[in-house]
């Protein structure tokens, strides 16, 4: 055997844990730093895949040989015999893989008991009850593990004993019980494998160590791996640890317990754990006995706890990482078993990281580092307590984070009325569309049965920081009877119902929430990040609340302001229609008319909410159609209406529903029935009108049609009135001395034409402005790059635009040819699972195809421009490793919506800190 393949605690390379595991390489590492770990070995992970290879399961020659050698030395450290009957060494022997895996794979205890050892390990001990309890756990454990017995049959002997004597639980057993036991399972070793319990100690030995390798191939073991996307390179093959056994159950100067070096809810630096005096590791495990704080042993074992204590401070200090550490106190000494990072919730990983800053353990850095950046999620929403018990009704895809409650309501118009009366409400729906937009706003959570992650309902619900759970098929809505069935339960409008955006879940009935915590330690956290990133993170925003929610979360500006988002709220959908239905150029600029104050009012309350900070707003981008009800809609509703004229019910039944739905309009003016036909007249000629429009405006594609800059071309007062409000709104903040700073974008440019066309009207309405207010106005002027060929034409499109925005929603799609939601909704899923897509291109920037697009368009727009600002405002611009992706290619910024901005910030510092590792 020419490959080293075991290694003593004394020597191993404790960094190495590909090839000692976790557990290995940190028992060698406590062992080398001199504290008091038990003696042992490991044999690694090479030597599992050799013998996993091995088609005759052999291991490898003269591996049992180094065993046995290994053995001799732990002999002498422990001063005891591997299978001496008089003073037997007894040995753990234990998995452990360079990624933790709890509970997947396979330990043995107490392994070197036979027949003759035990009598040692009673004349050892004085203890024959222990002695026998020990026996029986390592006969099962071996019988399971390494023979392949059930528990079953075990436990059915053990049960029989226990009643038989009349045992309430494990520990009224005697020594003779215990005794019986052991025997009884010596003779279910013999009947279900035909052979008896080996007595040869080395035996033993190699039988289980064949077992642990084995467990790494095991369904559970696998599973797992799959289930958490542990990769070869990152844990192949589990190593063996074979460690003397220390005991924390020969009496009451013994105990066992688990710790952690802080607290891992809240951080708070603290001891933390759980210790049982006179028991076994398991014990504390299998919650047989309720263990005792670890304070209390400053009480009980004094000596021991400030023993203790040392342990941690110096486990703390030597990995300078927070530590989850197992020991055992034998007769008074304290033996640390195993450490490992200790895994702790968003709050605790926040508060150490700065703490331990702070306590100059770790640099800024190393902070900044040990954090995942999509764990700050837990902390900017509510969420439920984890270990909710509640049963979910029905699961839809985790579709914007965060837990609300509410009275379901089946449409829009709806959610508004009960949520401006002070109502909590859910906003159920198949799916959603521009115009539910208000409802949006009136619901604490939006539900819905169709679409995906990336469907409407999620973008919107993610862009306002609202709960949202997506295409939970297994909920059937019916809008016009107000209600949604799930099997046999029926939801009707005002049940209450809980929604999780964070794992898909869907409750019945209100369940409490924690309160999401924006922390001075996430505070700080998050200024050494800034500090240290190169990239700025700006907020995708179209109001002032979310906006200011934005500024609050640390956004450096807003990188997208969507001005259709405007366009839908209420009090302009009318104005905006309107538009729209405009016969003549004359009528169309009468309304824009009436839109360009509501619009300026918007900006500057958005540049005054900002302030210094720049704001882009992007002009109108969908198209048109997207602002009017559908054909179907209309058609359905032409139709009843016509059922009412010429009827005076019909008359009245439409009458009141108008003064249903305007409030203030208790009282019509007589004559009744004639006022009432003639508005029904009017409104049925205006629904027609909208038909026809609607038919007119119909396309094959949408998406890739009628749209973005094109509109604004065929359309130039809508823009034009946009740019004006833009401009006007910066001279009255000007003028007010509010240092703002916009920025105009242009969406779905394709060809550099249709930009310089749009420029021009820019300049024409600045320079007219500038001349009427006596006033110099500054900002930029820019476009989306968001179709395959304006990244072609990056060149020349940097000649117009001050600055570039990739919009990898629509550049994605693009350039995958892919519908966002026809992908999601029928194969992107079969395609993630069947691993023929690694991720969802929609939330994870497809750096390979996408990100070679957005890198060729950097170089060839900075050629034209030097140092041209470029930026991302596609939702992939949240996404920790598509940000590493933007700062690798030397962007300046990218934006995405609030909530996801504190995860953004440090996602923008770890890519600066990671930039030398990062590879395609
Ligand atoms: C984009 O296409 O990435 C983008 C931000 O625009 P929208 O999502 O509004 O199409
Ligand atoms: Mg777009």
């Amino acid at each position: 055997m020419t490959k080293k393949y075991i290694y003593s605690y004394k020597n191993g390379d404790g960094k190495n844990k590909q090839l000692l595991g976790g557990k290995g390489a940190n028992l060698c590492e406590m062992t080398q730093i001199g504290l008091n770990v038990p003696p042992g070995f490991v044999i690694t992970s090479e030597a599992c895949l050799s013998y996993l290879g091995d088609p005759q399961k052999n291991l490898q020659d003269g591996l049992m040989d180094d065993v046995k050698q290994h053995i001799q030395a732990v002999e002498k450290d422990s001063a005891k015999g591997f299978g001496d009957p008089n003073n037997p060494l007894l040995v753990s022997v234990r998995s452990g893989a360079a990624m933790s895996m709890p509970g997947m794979m396979d330990t043995i205890l107490n392994l070197g008991l036979n027949t003759q050892t035990l009598n040692g390990l009673i004349q050892q001990t004085g203890d024959e009850r222990f002695s026998y309890d020990s026996y029986r756990r390592f006969i099962q454990l071996f019988g399971k593990v390494a023979l392949e017995i059930a528990d079953e049959h075990f436990d059915k002997q053990f049960e029989a004993v226990k009643q038989r004597v009349g045992a309430k639980s494990d520990v009224d057993l005697t020594a003779d019980n215990l005794k019986e036991i052991s025997e009884l399972f010596l003779q279910v070793v013999k009947d279900q494998t035909g052979l008896p319990f080996p007595q040869d100690v080395y035996e033993q030995l190699e039988i289980s160590i064949k077992a642990v390798f084995n467990s790494w191939g095991g369904k559970r073991a696998v599973d797992y791996r799959r289930e958490f996307n542990i990769t070869k390179d990152m844990a192949n093959g589990t190593a063996v640890n074979v460690v003397a056994m220390v005991f924390g159950n020969m009496g009451n100067d013994c105990a066992t317990g688990v710790g952690f070096s802080r607290d891992p809810g809240t951080g708070e630096n603290k001891m933390y754990g759980d210790y049982l005096v006179n028991a076994q590791g398991e014990d504390v495990v299998a919650g047989i006995r309720t263990p005792k704080a670890v304070q209390e042993m400053g009480q009980e074992m004094p000596e021991m706890y400030k023993q203790l204590v040392e342990l941690r401070n110096k486990l703390e200090a030597h990995y300078h990482e927070v530590q989850d550490y197992e020991y055992t106190i034998e007769k008074g000494v304290l033996y640390c078993l195993q450490t490992r990072n200790g895994k702790m919730n968003a709050a605790a990983m926040v508060r150490t990281s700065v703490e331990m800053v702070n306590e100059e353990m770790i640099s800024k850095e190393q902070a900044l580092l040990r954090l995942d950046p999509e764990l700050l999620e837990q902390l900017l929403h509510p969420r439920l307590p984890p270990n909710i018990k509640a049963v979910p009704l029905a699961q839809g895809l985790s579709a914007s984070p965060g837990a609300a409650s509410g009275k379901c309501v089946f449409d829009a118009d709806r959610a508004e009325m009960l949520g401006r009366a002070g109502e909590k409400v859910i906003l159920v729906r198949e799916e959603t569309k521009p115009e539910d937009i208000h409802g949006f706003f009136a619901s604490q959570g939006i539900l819905t049965s169709r679409g995906g992650k990336t469907s409407h309902a999620a973008v919107v619900a993610r862009g306002m920081g609202k709960a949202c759970v997506a295409g939970a098929e297994g909920i059937t809505v019916d809008t016009k009877a107000r209600q949604a069935v799930i099997g046999e339960q029926v939801l009707h409008e005002g049940d209450v119902i809980t929604i999780d955006g964070s794992t898909g879940n869907v409750y019945v009935g209100e369940l409490p929430t924690i309160k999401p915590e924006f922390s001075d330690e996430l505070k700080t956290l998050l200024s050494w990040a800034d500090q240290i990133a190169q990239l700025k993170v700006m907020a995708n925003a179209d109001t002032p609340t979310a906006a200011q929610q934005a500024v609050e979360y640390g956004a450096m500006g807003i990188g997208l302001c969507r001005t259709e988002r405007m366009f839908n709220d209420v009090d302009r959908l009318p104005l905006v229609v309107d538009m729209i239905l405009a016969a003549t150029q004359e009528t169309r600029q009468a309304v824009l008319d009436k839109l360009l104050p509501i619009q300026r009012n918007d900006f500057k309350a958005l540049f005054k909410t900002l302030s210094p900070r720049p704001v882009t707003v992007r002009l109108l981008d969908p198209p048109l159609h997207e602002f009017l009800p559908t054909e179907m809609e209309l058609t359905e509703e032409l139709e009843s209406l016509r059922q009412l004229r010429g009827t005076v019910k019909g008359v009245g039944n439409f009458l009141s529903s108008i003064r249903l739905s305007q409030t203030n309009s208790n009282e019509l003016p007589a004559p009744f029935d004639e006022m009432g036909e003639e508005m029904l007249n009017d409104v049925i000629a205006k629904k027609e009108l909208m038909l026809r429009k609607v038919r007119e405006l119909y396309e094959v594609n949408p998406m890739l049609g009628h749209r973005g800059v094109r509109l604004g071309i065929t359309y130039p007062e809508i823009y034009a009135m946009q740019i004006r409000a833009i401009l006007e709104a910066t001279a009255e903040c000007v003028k007010e001395g509010i240092d703002v700073q916009p920025e105009i974008m242009i969406p779905q440019v394709t060809i550099a034409q249709e930009l310089k066309r749009v420029k021009e009207s820019v300049d024409s309405i600045q320079k007219e402005i500038e001349s009427s207010q006596g006033i110099k106005l500054t900002f930029k002027f820019g476009t989306m790059i968001e179709v395959v060929r304006a990244c072609m034409r990056a060149a020349p499109l940097a000649e117009v635009a001050e600055f570039f925005s990739f919009g990898t929603n629509d550049l994605t799609q693009a350039s995958f040819s892919f519908s966002r939601e026809d992908a999601e909704n029928k194969f992107l899923p079969l395609y993630n699972e069947s691993g023929i897509l690694q991720d969802n291109p929609f939330e994870v920037l497809d750096v390979k195809g996408v990100g070679q697009l957005m890198s060729m368009t950097v170089e060839w727009g900075r050629k034209t421009r030097a140092g041209m600002k470029i930026g991302i405002c596609g939702e992939q611009g949240g996404h920790p490793a598509s940000i590493r992706f933007c700062h690798h290619i030397d962007l300046d910024y990218v934006s995405c919506s609030a909530p996801r901005v504190p995860i953004a910030r440090l996602a923008a510092a770890q890519a600066k800190l990671l930039e030398d590792k990062y590879s395609l």
